[in-house]
């Protein structure tokens, strides 16, 4: 299940080693149920341009199916990235 993961942290613009041993560990073997109920958080990791790593969650959208993403700004929340993007796209009108 750590290759879907990692695909997904590849895909949201991870870089760096990516230990897949230690996604197995976070998600522990009932986490299809847990992502149901709240994000998973899968460790700490770092995209291009950042001077920090930050922590990253692996969540479930009910359109989109799994996603992965950093809490965001003061309260804390995370985004489905296709979900952004289709919100983008209605906002931008084209
Ligand atoms: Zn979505």
């Amino acid at each position: 299940m750590s290759e879907l993961v990692i695909k997904l942290l590849r895909r949201s613009g991870v870089i760096g080693e990516i230990d897949k041993s230690e996604i197995e560990k976070y998600l522990g073997r009932l986490w299809r149920l847990k992502v149901l109920i709240k994000p998973i958080y899968i460790g700490e990791y770092e995209k291009e341009g950042w001077r920090n790593k930050l922590p990253f969650y692996l969540f479930r959208c009910s359109k989109h199916g799994y996603g992965v993403d950093y809490l965001h700004g003061y309260d804390e929340y995370l985004y489905c990235p296709q979900c952004l993007e289709e919100r983008l796209k209605t906002i931008g009108g084209d």
